[in-house]
This record gives C-alpha cells, structure tokens and sequence, in this order.
C-alpha cells in the first residue's frame, strides 16, 4: 500500500518552466493550490504579471491533491441553520455561491480542455441511523419551500439500495447538481492553462516573510531564493504549516488544521464496480465523524473519512487508514478481503463557522478556509478574488464577514483530541 494520494500518484506531474525569481510583478500569490493556481489564470489571462510562489515541490500537493474527489454543491452546514442565523437571503446567496463555484469548475474544465473525468452525478448524503432521516426530509423540504434548491430530493431506503450496494443506509438525499473529478489531473491541468497564458509558477518556493511597502497593497515577499516585490498579494495558503503561519499569524488563530484521511482500493472491475455504486456519484454519511467515498475511472472505491482527530503524518494516516479499512468493511462486507493500494492523509482548514474567508487585511488579500468543502470553491474564490483585486468588489461571496480568532487557540490545535471525543459522543447519543 502506497502511503501517497492516488491522485497525484496517478495523473502526470506539472512541470514549471524554469524561471529566475522576478524582482517585480503585478500580482504575487502564495500558495499553488486551487485557490492559487485558478487565481493566477485569471489574471494571467488579462494580462497581468503574476507569480505564484509554493512552498513544496508540486504544485497542489497539499488539500488540493489529497481530497476525497468531490465537487460538491450545498453548503458545509445545514441551510436552515445558516439561514437561522443570518436570514433568508444571505443564506440563499451563499448556497448559491456553491452552485455557481461547481460551475466555474465546469467552466474551466470546458474552456481549458482539461482531461479530469469532470461528471456531474451527483451527491447523495446517506442516514446510517433511521432517525436522521427526518432531519434529512426537513433540510429538503426546506431548500424547496425557500426556491433555493428546487432539485433536491429524498430517496427511501429501497431506492437508495438500488444504487449503493450496502445494508447500512436508510435513505439519503440527493444533491444533483454535484459532480466529482480525477483532482491530480485537474490540478496539472490548471497549472498547465496558468502558465500558458503567462503565469509563472514557482515550486520550492516557501514565503518565510512579506513586507508590507506603505499603507496601499504593495508589498515583498522573502524568499530563501530572494524577494518578490509585489503591487497586490493573495493569500492562497490553505492549512498548510509551510512557513506560512510563522509569517501571516493573524491567520494562524483563525484557522484550525484537522486530519482528514483516505483509502483507495485496488481496481474492482468494472462489473463489481457498476454493482456496488451504479449511478457513480459522490456520497456522504450524516455524522459529525462521517465517512465519503465514491468510485474513480479505473473502478476503485476511493473511502475517506475524520478517522482521527489528529494531523495528518505518516504514523497518523497508517493508523487512520486501519480504522478506513475497518468502516469499509462494515459499509461493504464484501469488500472485506480487497487490497487497499492507497492511504494518505491531509489537513483541512477548518474554520469556527465552516464557512469560507475572504478579503483583504492590512493590505494583503486571503481567501480560505473551505473546512472540507473546497475543491469546487477554492476554484471559484481563486477566479473571485481575481475580480475583486481588479477592483470588483461584490466579486466575492464572502464579502463583509466578520471572522474573530478561535478562543484559545494559538497556532497548534491542541484541543482536537478533545474536540474528537465530543463529536464521536455526540454521534453515539444521536
Ligand atoms: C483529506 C481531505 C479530503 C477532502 N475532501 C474534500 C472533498 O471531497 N470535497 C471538497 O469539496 N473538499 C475537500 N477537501 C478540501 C479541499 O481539498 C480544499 O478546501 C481545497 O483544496 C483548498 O485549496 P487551497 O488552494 O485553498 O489550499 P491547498 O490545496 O492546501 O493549497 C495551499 C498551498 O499553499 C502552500 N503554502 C502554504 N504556506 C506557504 C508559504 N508560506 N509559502 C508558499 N506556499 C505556501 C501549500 O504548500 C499548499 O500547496 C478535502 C481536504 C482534505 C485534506
């Protein structure tokens, strides 16, 4: 078993051109995830002199390589609740903002010919326990009666049976407007559409400090390979530890890291593959400790889930993938025997309200914290935040929020043991 993502693994590495460090450039953007890498197409493609600097080798290596393959639409949280909170429309819009986000995914899949199996199938959220389908019922009816999802639907238990070979589940609800892709060769394939269009694009290149120049939005950036003199910066930094915190701490107290992990099973066949999830779509569990999987192209069940509360290390991502193997194989007994081929971890970046941030502070722009639901938005807010730095304001969904710093919480997520032990508690009295 390889301890790698099946997705990186499995689609061709981006090669940067080589470039020298530039003195100077319109636009510096650090982090080479999907936020960073969609941010430096679009301003590639107006033109503008943009560099993206990442501090690993690859380019989205880190959450944007190691997900679970969703493109999900729907928020991270309940909408009633969101809308509870904040009202009606605000709600709606941000619901939206997913739809749209899913979208733009299509949209640059489409336009930029990239080969990443991009379907739209849909998600299916699954009831392991017959009393949450009320609540399920409830967020449907919900969504239809506000006109925010008129597409949605509940499927009972012999429907859902129809297509997932599993005893477990006691219906679900079906997103349809969701979709899935091969993520590596996305990723490869944004880099290779960014630096066509004139971006450059730097790996080995950890910001370790940025300088702000005056009161405006310029700013330099240090480098172990030099500085970068930027007129605008976007924060495209994910939860990653690259440096990145030591340098922008305002970030540090207002993100939470969380491990994530996955496991990717031999290939099944196609047979066996069409029986055991025959409409291939993304699906969920109702839990806050929760499981998602879905098939790939080559017909292996990719299975992840939070196994641990615990950041993502290769000891880590071992014992998680034990305990992967074991929620496989009460999902689908008769997987019991096959080989896993894949396990990995990754950190997700967590937010207090698992709710998206972005927007600028003293000068430096920021988008992130996606908590688990990022792939289809950090490609939107890369694109949006775009806009907004050319001046577009009303470009970014998540304009205008307030985001205080977690209590307690300095930079090491001490508390996530704890904070595991409550969620699985919760769970079980569920
Ligand atoms: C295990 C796992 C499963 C997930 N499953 C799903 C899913 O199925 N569906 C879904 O919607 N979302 C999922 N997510 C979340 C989703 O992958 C992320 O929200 C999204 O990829 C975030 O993209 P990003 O570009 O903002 O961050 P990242 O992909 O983390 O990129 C940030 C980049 O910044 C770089 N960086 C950081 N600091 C510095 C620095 N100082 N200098 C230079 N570079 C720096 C990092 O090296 C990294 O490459 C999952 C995440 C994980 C970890």
């Amino acid at each position: 078993m390889k301890l790698d993502s099946y997705w990186t693994d499995s689609a061709p590495a981006f090669s940067p051109a080589v470039h020298a460090l530039p003195g100077q450039v319109d636009v510096a953007i650090v982090g080479g995830g999907f936020t960073g890498l969609s941010a430096a197409l679009a301003f590639a493609r107006r033109g503008a002199r943009v560099a993206v600097l990442e501090a690993g080798t690859r380019v989205a290596a880190e959450a944007s390589g190691r997900n679970g393959g969703h493109v999900n639409n729907g928020l991270a949280v309940d909408y009633a609740d969101v809308a509870a909170k904040v009202g009606i429309a605000k709600a709606r819009a941000w619901y939206h903002a997913y739809d749209a986000a899913v979208d733009t995914v299509a949209r640059l899949v489409r336009e930029e010919a990239i080969d990443c199996d991009f379907m739209r199938h849909g998600k299916l959220k699954l009831a392991t326990r017959a009393n949450q389908m009320g609540a399920l019922e409830r967020s449907a009816q919900r969504l239809i009666d506000d006109g925010v999802d008129t597409e949605v639907e509940i499927l009972d238990a012999a429907s859902v049976r129809g297509e997932v070979q599993s005893e477990r589940f006691h219906g679900g609800l079906l997103y349809k407007r969701s979709g899935q892709m091969h993520m590596g060769r996305f990723a490869q394939g944004l880099a290779t559409a960014a630096q066509r269009h004139g971006a450059q694009i730097h790996t080995g290149t950890a910001v370790e400090r940025i300088e702000r120049l005056g009161q405006g939005h310029a700013h330099r950036l240090h480098t172990a390979r030099g500085t970068v003199t930027a007129q605008q910066v976007l924060l495209a930094t994910g939860a990653t530890r690259h440096g990145g915190y030591g340098s922008f701490g305002w970030l540090r107290r207002r993100i939470v890291p969380i491990g994530s992990f996955i496991v990717v099973t031999e290939p099944l066949g196609a047979e066996r593959a069409q029986a055991l999830l025959a409409a291939r779509r993304t699906y969920t569990t109702v839990a806050n400790i929760h499981h998602y999987f879905r098939l790939t192209a080559d017909h292996r069940l990719v299975f992840g889930g939070r196994a641990r509360f615990a950041i993502s290390s290769p000891q880590s991502d071992a014992a998680s993938g034990e305990i992967l193997r074991a929620g496989l194989a009460e999902t689908f007994p008769q997987l019991g025997a096959v080989r896993l081929d894949y396990c990995w971890g990754g950190l997700v970046d967590m937010t207090q309200d698992r709710l998206p941030h972005a927007g600028e502070r003293d000068g430096l722009y920021y988008a992130m914290g996606y908590s688990g639901h990022g792939t289809q938005m950090s490609v939107h807010m890369g694109e949006r935040m775009a806009a907004v730095m050319n001046g577009d304001a009303n470009a970014n969904p998540w304009q205008d929020r307030a985001w205080p710093a977690i209590p307690g919480h300095f930079g090491a997520p001490w508390f996530l043991p704890a904070v595991g032990l409550y969620y699985s508690l919760k769970d079980k009295l569920a």
